[in-house]
Formats: C-alpha cells, sequence, structure tokens
C-alpha cells in the first residue's frame, strides 16, 4: 500500500506551525513514503509569499534528511485566476513537484471560512459562483489536482451533504475538462472532500488522477488517515492514486 500525503502545510503558511524536519518525523512516524508539502499562497491577498526562502529550506531539509520519507515540494496556489500574472510568477519562481489549485475566497467575498450566508438560497448563489470560478481555473490550467472541491461545504450552516445531485452538470463539465488535459482532483481528508459520490464521477469520467492529502497545518496530523483515504478511493473504483516528482504524475497502485 503506497502511503503519502500530498496536502500540507509547514510554518510557511500563516496558518501553519512546524517545520519540515518535524513534519518528516511525523510521516515517518505514520509509515509515510512520501510527504509533499504544499504552502499556502493566496493569489488575491497581498500576503508575500517568500518561494526563493522556503525553497532554500526545503533543499536544506532534504539534504539533512534522516528518514525513510520522500520529501517533495509543493504549493497550495489558492485564488491564481484573481491575479493569473501573479500565480504565473509564483509557479516559476522555483521548481515545484506539484501544484494544487484552489478556490478558497470568490472575488469580492471573503474566505468561505468566514463567509455565512443569510439564506440556503443564498448559499447555492455562492456555489454557482464557485463552480464559475473553479471552471475559469481549470481553463487556466497551471496546476495539477484541483484543491478541495467541495470546500464551500466544509463551513456552511446549511445541510448540503454532497454537490450531488444538485450540481451534477457543472460537475459534469468541469470533469470533462479536467480529464482534457491531464488534470486531476485530490481527495482531501480534511472533513473529507469530496465524497465518494464525486470521486465515483470522476472515475466514469475515466479520471484517473487522485491524489490524497490530510491538509494538515501541523506535524501531529501527517499521515493521519492515508490508509483510510486509500480504501475511499477503492471503493469508488480506482485501482490506483496518484504520485508527482517534477510536476509528472506516477500511478502506484493502491
Ligand atoms: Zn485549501
Ligand atoms: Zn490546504
Amino acid at each position: 500500500m503506497f502511503l503519502a500525503d500530498y496536502h500540507t502545510h509547514s510554518a510557511f503558511s500563516h496558518d501553519g506551525h512546524d517545520d519540515f524536519p518535524a513534519m518528516l518525523a511525523s510521516a515517518e512516524r505514520a509509515g509515510l513514503r512520501e510527504l509533499c508539502v504544499t504552502d499556502h499562497c493566496d493569489i488575491a491577498l497581498p500576503r508575500p509569499f517568500p518561494a526563493r526562502e522556503r525553497y532554500e529550506a526545503y533543499l536544506s531539509a532534504r539534504s539533512g534528511n534522516v528518514t525513510s520519507v520522500r520529501l517533495l515540494l509543493g504549493v497550495e496556489l489558492g485564488e491564481a485566476v484573481h491575479d493569473i500574472a501573479r500565480a504565473e510568477e509564483v509557479a516559476a519562481a522555483v521548481p515545484y513537484d506539484f501544484i494544487i489549485g484552489s478556490i478558497h475566497a470568490l472575488r469580492g467575498e471573503e474566505d468561505f471560512y468566514h463567509l455565512r450566508s443569510e439564506t440556503e438560497a443564498e448559499f447555492h448563489r455562492l456555489l454557482d459562483c464557485y463552480f464559475r470560478e473553479l471552471t475559469e481555473l481549470a481553463e487556466w490550467g497551471h496546476f495539477d489536482v484541483l484543491g478541495h472541491l467541495a470546500y464551500p461545504l466544509r463551513y456552511t450552516q446549511w445541510n448540503v451533504p454532497s454537490l450531488l445531485p444538485r450540481y451534477e452538470d457543472e460537475l459534469r463539465a468541469l470533469f470533462r475538462l479536467l480529464r482534457d488535459t491531464g488534470k486531476g482532483i485530490e481527495l482531501n481528508l480534511s472533513r473529507l472532500q469530496p465524497f465518494q459520490d464525486v470521486l465515483a464521477l470522476w472515475r466514469e469520467f475515466g479520471g484517473e488522477i487522485v491524489t490524497i492529502g490530510t491538509d494538515a497545518h501541523r506535524a501531529g496530523g501527517v499521515g493521519k488517515g492515508i490508509a483510510d483515504g486509500l480504501e475511499i478511493l477503492r471503493g469508488a473504483g480506482f485501482r490506483y492514486v496518484a504520485a508527482y516528482e517534477q510536476r509528472k504524475v506516477r500511478y502506484e497502485k493502491i
């Protein structure tokens, strides 16, 4: 069984806490073969992203790595389509193994983490916009997998357990685009995003690329539940999980 965590945050993320060596030690305890650190770079926010400094820290952690875990450098680009020039600059600043494209906030809105909709209808209006932005992101395409596809559902007070069946048409259009451009989705283990029905739809589309990540923001959370994630993937009909190196996909048997 190939255990790897492809969505984690270090202290280089504004909401992360630990350095690469601490995360590697935790990954080894969790029995991982690979750890990909995907710190936030939120394109629409004025927050600086120290790409070069982080790259140096990665090289030093890699050369001083005393664990059996392979360390990979990723990044989670948030809201790339809000400023494509900056996103492309960040993506090209240093060599990355893996890039997650995420939407945490819509144009002119707060992060869904903070956003509260007055009514369920209002929440669905936001979800309509969310799908439009995901489609824009997929059309832009400078990433490897779409991050936590059902992110807005994580924090809403409304009972919307899945994007299906309501957003089936939107998901089909998005999946067609992702499949045809060689992109993937991720199984994000933080409140399980997306759920098995969405994974099964991706499979039905001939979607092959799925990475698994905990979205851990502390070293202690690295690798937690990856084996269960692989079982979920298997249950949705997948036989392989995706891994990356220098932006090239590789398939590992589950
Ligand atoms: Zn995210
Ligand atoms: Zn994340």
